[in-house]
């Protein structure tokens, strides 16, 4: 198409955290003029270290952007800052949530821009900030076919898999659900690691066997021995985003009125964890997620020389109980659904 989007042309990422930072350095890459914009100080910097130019405030990042991409924590702090903007659009700019936000959310705010003549698709994406980095990532896009074709070229600089899923809001359904299965696949191998180890299985083995094996997922592949066998937990995705994320699967479910049991358990488990330990600062839930990851995977706290880990392990014997008994639940569900 004539007016697809095409490098030099401006573009402005709002949002420069983990994801947002490599995503800009792809489009950089690809030859747009990319302005970076977040709240934080040091996230501005960290653009600035990737080779990026960044702007003070939100209107300077927008006024010239052809299109905006947002990399923001959820669906309302992108309506906020979606409000902080408005008024500094140039009136063809193309709004592109690429956040993990709820779906009902982007169809009321895709709904009130469209009907104002904004331009607004959803395009979250998967496979973290190591695909962030490499511009591999999956990307699912929901909205005007027309508006999407234009964005083309970005989406082809930051992802290799793009998918067209349908209306607006449809891109947010599909990754909220994605990252529900991500976070089952993560939560059942690290139960059967810790059952393992306490039956005398060696973890490092077991992750070997689960990656040859059915149960081979993304968690066992890219996260066990890297970052919780290893004990680095710096993943680059935060348990509050997690938490965030199977909270959005759940409201999905319900809007569509399927019951859901195990996203029900591990939204509840995992919010727990989180409002225990704080969602707020990147540190705090990654504090938070090595407590939660490493009571179900590693079992040996009572043998941990950190005495706050430690105080953890009776509690976290008391929420795996339950957990396994929904997720057995589930599982007899399908049974008995199979025909
Ligand atoms: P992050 O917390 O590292 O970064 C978010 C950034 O947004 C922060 O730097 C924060 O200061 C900034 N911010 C918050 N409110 C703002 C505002 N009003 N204006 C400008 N900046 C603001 O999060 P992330 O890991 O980069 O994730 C971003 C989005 O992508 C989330 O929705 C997340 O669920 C999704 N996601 C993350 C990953 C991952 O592996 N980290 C993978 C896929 C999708």
């Amino acid at each position: 198409m004539s007016d697809t989007i095409v490098p030099p042309a401006p573009v402005a990422v709002i949002g420069l955290g983990n994801m947002g930072v490599p995503m800009g350095a792809c489009l950089i890459k690809a030859g747009y003029a990319v302005t970076g914009f977040d709240l934080l100080e040091p996230a501005r910097q960290k653009f600035v270290a990737a080779g990026g130019r960044v702007a003070n405030d939100i209107a300077a990042a927008v006024a010239t952007a052809e299109v905006v991409i947002m990399l923001l924590p959820n669906g309302k702090i992108v309506r906020e800052a979606v409000s902080a903007m408005r008024a500094h659009l140039r009136r063809s700019t193309i709004l592109m949530d690429m956040s993990s936000s709820d779906p009902i959310g982007t169809r009321s705010l895709g709904e009130e821009l469209i009907a104002a003549g904004t331009a607004f698709i959803d395009a979250p994406v998967s496979g973290g900030v190591r695909r962030a980095v490499t511009g591999t990532l999956a990307i699912m896009v929901g909205g005007d076919g027309g508006t999407i074709d234009r964005v083309q070229p970005l989406l082809d600089a930051m992802g290799s898999s793009i998918f067209r899923t349908g209306a607006l809001g449809s891109g947010h359904a599909m990754k909220a659900l994605n990252n529900y299965v991500s976070a089952a696949g993560l939560a059942a191998a690290a139960e059967a690691v810790l059952i393992g180890q306490r039956f005398g299985l060696d973890p490092a083995a077991m992750v070997d066997i689960l990656n040859v094996s059915t149960s081979r997922n993304d968690a066992t592949e890219n996260k066990f021995k890297q970052f919780i066998l290893s004990k680095r937990y710096a993943a680059g995705f935060t348990l509050a985003l997690m938490a965030k994320d199977l909270r959005t699967a759940l409201e999905t479910a319900e809007a569509t009125a399927n019951c859901a049991y195990a996203v029900r358990s591990g939204f509840d488990t995992t919010s727990q964890r989180v409002s225990r330990r704080g969602i707020g600062p990147p540190r705090a839930s990654r504090r938070a997620f090595k407590y939660w990851i490493s009571g179900l995977s590693m079992g040996g706290l009572q043998n941990s020389s950190d005495s706050a880990c430690s105080s953890e392990s009776g509690k976290l014997n008391r929420f795996l109980k339950p957990r396994m008994s929904a997720l057995s639940n589930f599982f007899c569900e399908c049974v008995v659904i199979l025909p």
